[in-house]
């Protein structure tokens, strides 16, 4: 009994007091201002941060925990803003679309979104899988696995043939006829069907494959596949339910269309025209430049066998444009939102596209910015996320070295805060 009630005033005092983390932060990136801070101690409690401080500030109370990053450089959470968390792209990926049932790739999927997270991406919007990523983002939600905080399309929406077409290549018997639920649309009326229906499967946005796309088993890389009507019938009904639209986009006729139905990011945009890039700028619609996948799909091409046939082509003539054209928009002024293509290449590598961006042009803390607080006002989080900030939640990662003087170190995360937990140190 008396064992008992000590706990009890244990949990107590533990409730009253709370148990405070505090980080002390050699070097502190400020998204906002873009400055790189010396000397600052990061007080999170609970979820939040409770405050910045000047210095290494000592905790107050016992119970309190010290981190100690004085050798490191301490940023907010990376936010990656196209994955696909259900796969990882290898040889074997279209034969499995006949193998594996939802359960294979719900457990195959865990173990992606956890070296997502450990490499320092507290937050992604999944672009598209079978619906199993809602699965994912629930249970990541519910505490049962380890994960990123999610953002999921569910399931892409297409039109028949199209990049997101989940029938594409089949043999006649297999083809079937999707249609809205399955996210395969070829109307006005069925856009506003496939928008509820994720709407219904429990989304958080959508994601439309505005042109033909590299991996589909199909033969144009990049026409367009949406009428405007469609396109703009997807962004009014998806205002309705508070969606965002993400579109897939090679092809500039298909990108124009995109953007003047109302979609707020281009994904790739490997043909943009200067035309094109103007129009992103008058819509304020974003460039997710994905330079990383780019670079994979060019490599991979080149391997025999690891992709079909019909793939090779488009591998080779989109992949390495990816990069110039991700220049060529940045120094126009088009905004950038940082996002990578995960599960096109590796989980657990977003941190490369960095160097990429840097590489053709882009200062180290602008593609830093863009990958927090840019990528944290598209998700309607820029009161969130993105910053380092008194009332903020607690995702904080380190690295090494400072990024501004070295940027290959976003490749090599030490320490990862999520949601006031350390989840690597
Ligand atoms: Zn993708």
């Amino acid at each position: 009994m008396k064992s008992f009630i000590y706990v009890v005033i244990l949990l107590v005092s533990f409730l009253v007091t709370g148990q405070n983390t505090y980080l002390h932060c050699g070097k502190l990136i400020d998204t906002k201002t873009g400055d790189v801070l010396n000397d600052k101690t990061i007080v999170v409690s609970g979820k939040t941060i409770l405050s910045v401080e000047n210095g290494f500030v000592q905790p107050k109370s016992k119970e309190d925990i010290v981190i100690d990053l004085k050798s490191k450089t301490v940023m907010p959470g990376l936010i990656d803003m196209h994955v696909h968390l259900e796969f990882e792209f290898n040889p074997k990926t279209y034969s499995q679309k006949f193998t594996l049932n939802d359960a294979d790739v719900a457990f195959g999927s865990t173990k992606f979104a956890k070296s997502t997270l450990l490499s320092g991406f507290t937050t992604v919007r999944d672009l598209g899988g079978s619906g199993v990523n809602i699965a994912l983002r629930n249970a990541i939600n519910a505490g049962k696995i380890e994960g990123p905080r999610i953002y999921t399309a569910g399931k892409s929406l297409a039109t028949t043939g199209g990049h997101a077409d989940p029938t594409n290549g089949y043999k006649k018997a297999l083809i079937g006829n999707p249609g809205p639920k399955e996210g395969v649309v070829n109307s006005v009326d069925d856009a506003k069907k496939a928008v509820r229906q994720r709407y219904k499967n429990g989304a958080d946005l959508i994601k439309i494959t505005a042109t033909g796309g590299v991996l589909s088993v199909a033969k144009s890389g990049d026409n367009p596949q949406f009428t405007i009507e469609e396109i703009k019938a997807i962004c009014d009904t998806a205002k309705d339910y508070g969606f965002h639209v993400a579109a897939h986009a090679h092809g500039d006729e298909g990108m124009q269309r995109a953007i003047l139905g109302g979609v707020k990011t281009i994904e790739h945009g490997t043909y943009m025209s200067d035309e094109t890039m103007e129009l992103m700028k008058k819509h304020d619609a974003y460039l997710v430049p994905t330079i990383t996948a780019g670079k994979e799909v060019e490599s991979k091409a080149k391997v025999k066998g690891f992709y079909p046939d019909i793939v090779v082509p488009k591998a080779l003539a989109v992949g390495p444009q990816i990069q110039s054209t991700f220049e060529k928009a940045y120094k126009k002024g088009v905004g950038i939102a940082f996002g990578t293509d995960a599960g096109v290449f590796k989980h657990g590598n977003s941190g490369k596209e960095f160097g990429y961006m840097v590489e053709v042009g882009m200062p180290a803390i602008e593609a830093i910015q863009s990958a927090t607080i840019t990528n944290a006002l598209i998700l309607k989080m820029e009161n969130e996320l993105g910053q380092i900030k008194s009332g903020y939640i607690a995702d904080i990662i380190a690295v090494n070295e400072d990024p501004t003087k070295n940027i290959s170190t976003m490749e090599n995360v030490v320490f990862v805060m999520k949601d006031g937990k350390v989840y690597k140190e």
